[in-house]
């Protein structure tokens, strides 16, 4: 049985992965540098036979030379800030993780035959002035402002993945991930439904950006996982950007109200400056993942919320 690699093993999408993984009997190695990561996410894991914590940094060379990493079969490239407030905080090391850590993953790859999936994102669209998005569409990415160092270090990443497939041919798979949430983001993650929960929770005001007319579609992470990891399943996702996300959208104002009423509180809707290059709107098409995976989300949000706040209340 060969190991399977998570970069970013002790983050939000990744350490719920890495457990799913180790469940199934899978041995794993997670390497993360735990800058957004926590190792309490993989607290459980840690003395499991079948997982092999690195700490690390992905995009530098160094953990490529373990001996550890000769028998990956499969590499799940998640290391990366996702929330705004984090990766405007660490731009410089989220353009690296993304764009020199997808190379130092390739390589290893290219090395040892393993297959790739590299979560991009669906900020690659930047403000979207096509709605719903497919694949296909290029998007409208601005370089010259605070998101850039996410949006086009994803897109770089992304460029680095096409090379590989066409020249070295080796098996990669790109998923354009949609917003994702549960239980298990930071309290102090700073995306809207890891604060509105929180604020929500402890009887404080909901603070939306803006009007709140803004919208995103929310999927659940065991959706999200499922999605992934059919991905790396099937050989028609090779080569492939396919999105990965819930197309249920809503308004970022009717989030806030679902928000509210899931908890029974009452708390006050306060209204404050939106963020620069905040896209308008943002939904998936998913017939891509439909045709090729046969996947679709299940859970939908308030379903998701309802679970997501059980927890928190916990
Ligand atoms: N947002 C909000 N209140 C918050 C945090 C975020 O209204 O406390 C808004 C934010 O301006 C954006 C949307 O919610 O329009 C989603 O933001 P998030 O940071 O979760 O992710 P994004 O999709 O922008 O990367």
């Amino acid at each position: 049985m060969r190991s399977i690699l998570i970069t970013g093993a002790a983050g939000f999408l990744g350490s719920h992965l890495a457990k799913d993984l180790v469940s199934e009997g899978q041995r794993v190695i997670g390497v993360d540098n735990l800058s957004t990561g926590k190792k309490s996410n993989i607290e459980d894991l840690l003395n499991h036979d079948n997982f092999v914590f690195i700490q690390a940094d992905a995009s530098s060379p160094e953990w490529l030379r373990l001996d550890s990493l000769s028998d990956v079969g499969e590499i799940y490239h998640l290391a990366s800030p996702a929330s705004p407030k984090f990766y405007q905080a660490a731009p410089l090391e989220t353009i690296a993780i993304n764009t020199i850590g997808t190379k130092h993953v390739l390589e290893l790859a290219r090395r040892t035959g393993a297959k790739v999936l590299y979560t991009s994102t669906s900020e690659a669209y930047g403000d979207p002035d096509v709605h719903p998005q497919p694949e296909h569409y290029r998007g409208n990415v601005n370089t010259w402002g605070p998101r850039a160092c996410y949006d086009e270090a994803k897109r770089l990443g992304e460029v680095y993945c096409y090379e590989y497939f066409h020249r070295f041919q080796v098996d990669v798979k790109v998923a354009r991930l949609f917003n994702t949430y549960s239980a298990g983001l930071r309290s102090d993650d700073g995306r809207v439904i890891s604060n509105l929960v929180e604020q929500a929770i402890t009887g404080k005001d909901l603070t939306v950006y803006g009007d709140g007319m803004q919208t995103r579609s929310f999927c659940y992470a065991d959706d999200t996982i499922r999605g992934l990891k059919l991905m790396m399943e099937k050989d028609a996702a090779s080569g492939e950007i396919i999105n990965i996300g819930n197309p249920s959208e809503y308004t970022i104002l009717e989030l806030a109200e679902c928000i509210n009423q899931i908890v029974g509180g009452n708390c006050r809707i306060t209204f404050h400056p939106l963020p620069v290059d905040d896209p308008k709107q943002r939904r998936p098409i998913i017939e891509k993942a439909k045709n090729l995976l046969g996947w679709e989300p299940v859970i939908d949000l308030q379903e998701g919320l309802r679970r997501m706040i059980q927890v928190y209340r916990q």
